[in-house]
């Protein structure tokens, strides 16, 4: 079977900008707006030669007052239903009260995490994401979705986690 990858994480960290960017191509939806990801699309992608599938997640409500609980149900079926958890965290932003809950059940999780520093689009940006260890989730890996820079390494570390 083909493993899955499932990318979790807060609205308007740039969860469906790093699918695209993975999966090369504009098929993920991308907007300003939070939460505008619907439930959860699965899409094939390759990387050296390795066939795996994307899940990206959303459908949270801009400002809804359950956001932590509808993050935190993201983070729970990603860790039942994947091989490999892609948590993002906004690096500009830092983690943030939900960021901390969702990371308390994934570090629970029987399946590897690995923590995405999204929006280092520059090098100053990599202070920020060193700020991402205190989560507890390991390594951060440095990455801006936007730009391209660090994703190769990104699923070179995902390759090796599958
Ligand atoms: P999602 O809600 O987590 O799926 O986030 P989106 O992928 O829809 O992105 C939310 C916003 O963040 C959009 O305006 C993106 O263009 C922006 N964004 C995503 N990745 C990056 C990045 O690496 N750098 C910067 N500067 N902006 C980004
Ligand atoms: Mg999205």
């Amino acid at each position: 079977p083909v493993p899955v990858v499932a990318v979790v994480g807060r609205p308007n960290v740039g969860k469906s900008t790093l699918v695209n960017r993975i999966l090369g191509r504009r098929a993920a939806v991308v907007q300003d707006v939070p939460g505008v990801t619907r439930d959860r699309v699965a899409y094939d992608a390759t990387w050296n030669g390795r066939r795996f599938t994307l899940m990206d997640t959303g459908g949270w409500e801009p400002d809804a007052s359950g956001l932590q609980a509808a993050v935190a149900a993201q983070a729970e079926h990603a860790m039942n239903h994947a091989d490999v958890v892609l948590f993002v965290v906004d690096s500009t932003v830092g983690a943030t009260a939900t960021d901390e809950a969702a990371v308390r059940l994934l570090r629970k999780a029987n399946v590897p995490v690995i923590l995405v520093a999204n929006k280092v689009d520059d090098e100053r940006g990599e202070i920020d994401a060193l700020g991402l260890w205190n989560l507890g989730l390991g390594e951060p890996q440095p990455v801006s979705s936007l730009h391209g820079r660090g994703s190769g390494d990104l699923l070179d570390v995902v390759l090796d986690a599958l």
